[in-house]
């Protein structure tokens, strides 16, 4: 650690419209600006920009890519989850 050390987190994620993402995006999940740590249950998780509701898929931040999801994309992630909630369901 050296006094010439940035103090602000280059690894800080943030929207295209500068709204911060997450703080923290790293193999077990995501740490969101409010200092939440949220699991990965999916590999379709995403998370969405809360002041211009653009989705971004979390393994996206995760390789420092911040490209938002497109309505096609979205729609989906959805149908990919909507079939690993039936194939659970069924595994009951
Ligand atoms: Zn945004």
């Amino acid at each position: 650690m050296t006094s010439t050390a940035s103090p602000v987190a280059p690894e800080a994620l943030a929207c295209v419209c500068g709204e911060p993402l997450a703080d923290d995006v790293n193999d077990r999940g995501v740490v969101t600006v409010e200092g939440l740590a949220i699991a990965f249950r999916r590999r379709t998780d995403y998370v969405m920009c809360c002041m211009c509701l653009v989705f971004y898929r979390v393994g996206d931040l995760r390789i420092g890519r911040v490209r938002p999801l497109t309505l096609m994309e979205i729609k989906f992630l959805n149908e990919i989850e909507s079939a690993e909630e039936r194939d659970a369901v069924a595994a009951l």
